[in-house]
């Protein structure tokens, strides 16, 4: 009897014409995610077998929590064979080690070539198990344990509980997606969300230094390194903003400064995105959060790009997405204090119903078509991964 981990997935498998691509990435992921250890990968038929060559077993089922894709984690126990009298005697032998009094097996023939049905099987393993053990019994509603029987090909798997995994898509199977990543609390949710539904995220983060300061560039890295876990190796566009900033504060009427500053981050984004392949925006936007995030304002933010604008908060409540944001590990950074753009060219009273009109005749007083070009040639590109330890640690 060998014990190892049985991966299932639940909503990808209703995809029938993207199975193979949604299994290959899964399979991909989960050994990007596992190459530190050493084990071993097998795919049957809905389902991932996965041996743990050395006694890093628990470590491995930590690990497989932060992986889309996967709906239950399984620590199961393999018997090479279908024969009944066996399986038996290995479940009494695991079942000696259990506290309980009630009980009821649940048994999967995947293999349709065995006779019995899987309820002959149940009760017949139950009769056994009520036999060989005193003071326990049946319950089929409300049982202490379940043990569970899979019939596969030529082997039997046996297990008693299963582990909720994070669900969702294999990240990688919807495409990519440009992250607008400032250092606060709503964006790096944002991410993880629709990380969650298999988009990988590429970051974008405009800074302005020296009105913005490393810090605040250290915290955004270590914000995209958090979400490195579930995204894998995450390449974040660093984008200096100070020009665009600056030339807009100095030429535009300051209650429409932050829509044009937003419709400038917008369009740098769009064509980062373009560049790299990716097909949508996402943000950390929240309707009515802020002035800029009224309909109106999102308006006429929003009609300087094409692309598809994902905002996976925008119907949360602030608190939800602290919540959240505490769930994922990303919050204790968020809150570290370190202005990011946006906070320092606030002005007193901005629009809340921003004009588009308006908006494109103020953006004539900047050149911003070449004010954007400059930005967007000398961009820096990092690239970040979970592993790496790093100098951001000297800010948190
Ligand atoms: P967050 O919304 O992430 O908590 P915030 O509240 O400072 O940060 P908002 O002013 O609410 O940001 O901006 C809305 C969204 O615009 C952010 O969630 C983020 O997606 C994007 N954004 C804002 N500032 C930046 C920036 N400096 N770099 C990249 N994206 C940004
Ligand atoms: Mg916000």
């Amino acid at each position: 009897m060998e014990k190892l981990i049985i991966i299932k997935y639940g909503e990808l498998t209703t995809k029938k014409e993207n199975i193979n691509l949604f299994i290959n990435t899964l399979n991909k992921n989960i050994k990007e995610k596992l190459k530190e250890f050493s084990v071993k990968i097998e795919y049957d038929k809905g389902r991932m077998f996965i041996r743990v060559l050395d006694n890093a077993f628990a470590n491995v089922i930590e690990t497989l929590k932060e992986v889309f894709g996967i709906h239950e984690i399984i620590i199961g126990y393999e018997i090479n064979t279908l024969d009944l009298e066996e399986i038996k005697k290995n479940i009494q032998f695991l079942v000696k080690e259990k506290k309980f009094t009630t009980f009821k097996i649940e048994t999967k023939r995947s293999n349709k070539k065995i006779k019995k049905t899987s309820i002959e099987i149940s009760s017949e393993i139950g009769a056994f198990l009520l036999k060989e053990n005193q003071n326990i019994k049946v319950d089929i509603h409300n049982p202490e344990i379940k043990i569970h029987l899979e019939l596969r090909n030529k082997e039997s798997y046996i297990y008693f509980e299963t582990i909720k995994g994070l669900g969702g898509y294999p990240v990688g199977t919807l495409g990519k997606g440009i992250l607008m990543l400032s250092g606060g609390i709503d964006s790096p949710v944002a991410g993880f969300l629709s990380i969650k539904r298999g988009v990988k995220v590429e970051g974008i983060y405009f800074e302005s230094p020296p009105h913005t300061s490393i810090e605040a560039k250290k915290k955004v890295e270590e914000l995209a390194r958090i979400l490195s876990k579930y995204n894998g190796e995450t390449k974040l566009h660093i984008i200096n903003f100070t020009a665009i900033q600056e030339a807009i504060y100095k030429n535009i009427p300051h209650e429409y400064l932050i829509t044009i500053m937003r419709r400038m981050m917008y369009r740098i984004s769009s064509i980062i995105a373009s560049r790299s392949n990716a097909k949508i925006l996402v943000n950390g936007e929240s309707i009515g959060q802020v002035a800029s995030q009224t309909l109106t304002s999102m308006k006429a933010i929003n009609e300087v790009v094409k692309l598809p604008v994902i905002r996976p908060v925008a119907c949360f409540d602030k608190l939800e997405i602290i919540d959240f944001a505490k769930k994922i590990g990303t919050y204790g950074t968020s809150i570290l204090p370190f202005e990011d753009c946006c906070t320092i060219f606030v002005p007193e009273h901005p629009v809340i119903n921003p004009d588009s009109k308006v908006c494109e005749n103020y953006e004539t007083l900047i050149p911003y078509q070449e004010l954007i070009y400059k930005a967007i040639k000398n961009h820096e590109i990092i690239k970040i991964s979970e592993q790496e330890k790093n100098d951001y640690e000297d800010i948190l």
